[in-house]
């Protein structure tokens, strides 16, 4: 435990975790100093406010590592590359990021943390696992890259029994000492290269999940990487690793038998061969993809000692964020879902996956992604494909060569009034018993201010269309 009386730390970058971590430090009497890339009209307001504490900021130098800094609390997003990590290293001044510091903050009786991290499903499955914890009794809460924030959750006034952790792999870097009751790693595919450097940096990022563990490593056991990463972990003597497969489960694992999820992990009966958890259609949507959400959730609740009746009555009480496979309206027979939250490659495919046939609506930023893959595994569920966005050529290409025989409609737009023509086309494509699906496989960032607007405005789109042809 740190005395913070007098210690030199340094915030990098105001914002949603910045501002308090700086307020956190300073109340401890630590002598902060927040630096800043940016120096606009709404840092500086930000920056008063913290001035009138105590807390020193400077504006337009997130760069430069003010002297004496025995201690650098970053914002996750901020590069490793950065000069001023670079500089940091170079005096040997360790980097923590905002899940660091809320861990080390955190009181003695805090309550532990079932954390979850992969490329797709962490939001989801976060928010199962929360509705399962709560249907058990627990005081539990699903936060962290979940859009709220651990430091407010590790030093609020709430108590809890335990929480419900959603972890980035930028998060996961900046956390060395983070220590999970038990955790999960999805699934690994690529994404966010760019920031890591490599799939290799990726994954060990990812991988820092399992460091510790004491009951639980689960794992994908239809995803080879995330077994591995298991296996190069150093946790607590006794953790099990735990792996979920959609099939049938082996010893140590959850599945699926018959449409119903068990558990062959935590049996307490040792004749009983599984224990039934929950029916697949208890899951909303059950795509196959979301029972895995599901079977992972569980299996962390499991861990926690959470009876099969609460994992039960958790997963039917739980239901989806919106624009992830979100169903909006059938009209004229044909269904029309939002799954805006697919922006990458990845996250395409599950949801390409749960209809037939598709009219699939895609295009946006593609982040260095290529399509191939993808398109050949969807070729044969698709009616159509309409595509708009700055990146819509390497779909198109994609589509010309693996799927030459579906017809495509390149909107060669790139506003945001494209999302309307784009559902009128697609309707004009589909027919009845048809699944319109917007899953971009790209980030909204060329056309949308983000993926809700995107949805949102497909949502739009298609309540347009039913009006009309009411
Ligand atoms: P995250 O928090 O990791 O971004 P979400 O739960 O918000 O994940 O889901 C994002 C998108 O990823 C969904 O809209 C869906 O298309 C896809 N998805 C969800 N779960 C999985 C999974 N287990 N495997 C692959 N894709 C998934």
């Amino acid at each position: 435990n740190v005395d913070w009386q007098g210690t030199h730390v340094t915030v990098a970058g105001l914002g949603v975790s910045g501002i308090p971590a700086a307020r956190a430090l300073h109340e401890r009497g630590a002598l902060v100093t927040v630096v800043n890339d940016g120096d606009d009209e709404r840092s500086r307001a930000q920056a008063a406010g913290l001035e009138a504490l105590g807390v020193t900021v400077r504006l337009g130098d997130g760069d430069t590592l003010p002297e004496s800094t025995e201690l650098v609390v970053t914002a996750p997003g901020w590069k490793p590359g950065k000069p001023l990590f670079q500089a940091a290293a170079r005096a040997g001044v360790p980097v923590w990021g905002d899940v660091e510091l809320a861990w080390r903050l955190r009181g003695p009786d805090a309550a532990p943390w079932l954390a979850v991290t992969g490329t797709n499903g962490k939001t989801t499955t976060v928010r199962m696992l929360a509705s399962i914890l709560e249907a058990a009794g627990l005081r539990t809460a699903a936060v962290g890259n979940i859009g709220v924030s651990l430091l407010d959750a590790v030093l609020g006034e709430e108590t809890y029994d335990v929480l419900a952790v959603e972890l980035s792999s930028y998060q996961l870097h900046w956390a060395p000492s983070l220590r999970a009751h038990s955790a999960a790693v999805l699934n690994l595919a690529p994404d966010h290269l760019d920031w890591h450097g490599s799939m290799d940096a990726y994954a060990a990022d990812k991988g820092r999940i399992y460091e510790g563990n004491s009951v639980a490593c689960v794992y994908n056991a239809q995803d080879p990487a995330t077994e591995h990463l298991v296996r190069e972990a150093d946790v607590e003597e006794g953790c099990r690793a735990i792996g979920f497969t959609l099939s049938t489960p082996g010893p140590s694992q959850l599945g699926v038998v018959d449409g119903i999820l068990v558990d062959r992990a935590f049996v307490a009966n040792r004749q009983k061969q599984a224990q039934e958890l929950a029916q697949v259609g208890d899951v909303d949507p059950p795509a196959p993809h979301n029972i895995a959400n599901a079977l992972a959730a569980a299996a962390l609740a499991r861990a926690f000692g959470v009876e099969p009746a609460a994992v039960r009555d958790g997963l039917r009480s739980f239901r989806p964020d919106p624009h992830r496979i979100e169903h909006v309206a059938d009209v004229a027979g044909v269904s029309y879902v939002d799954d805006s939250k697919a922006t990458n490659t990845h996250a395409a495919e599950a949801s390409l996956a749960a209809y037939e046939p598709i009219v699939w609506i895609a295009g946006g930023l593609a982040k260095g992604a290529t399509f191939d893959e993808l398109v050949t595994g969807a070729a044969k569920r698709l009616r159509g494909a309409v595509l708009m966005g700055a990146d819509r050529a390497l779909i198109r290409e994609a589509l010309a060569r693996h799927a030459p025989e579906v017809p495509v409609l390149d909107l060669d737009r790139t506003d945001t009034g494209a999302m309307s023509e784009a559902v009128r086309e697609a309707a004009r494509l589909a027919r009845p018993g048809d699944t319109v699906l917007l899953a971009p496989a790209c980030a909204s960032m060329d056309m949308f201010v983000n993926y809700n607007k995107r949805g949102e405005a497909f949502a739009d789109a298609v309540r347009e269309l039913a009006g009309e042809s009411a």
